[in-house]
């Protein structure tokens, strides 16, 4: 029934550059975040009152730069 596929995140409110905890994983390219890759850390709310943290490559994502 479900796609495999990337979830939207265009509406993410991306904040600050911090590192992931560890076995997070990228949103745009879906890989797992080393522990030394610095994220880029992004809110959006799913629901309304229930925000969900993400995270993406801040640099060298594999997805490339701009998505
Ligand atoms: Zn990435």
């Amino acid at each position: 029934m479900t796609k495999k596929k990337a979830p939207d995140y265009g509406n993410a409110t991306w904040e600050y550059v911090t590192y992931a905890p560890r076995g997070s994983t990228c949103s745009a390219c879906l890989r797992e975040v080393r522990a030394m890759e610095p994220v880029r850390r992004g809110a959006f709310e799913r629901a309304p009152g229930n925000p969900v943290v993400v995270y993406r490559h801040a640099e060298h994502c594999p997805r490339g730069a701009g998505a």
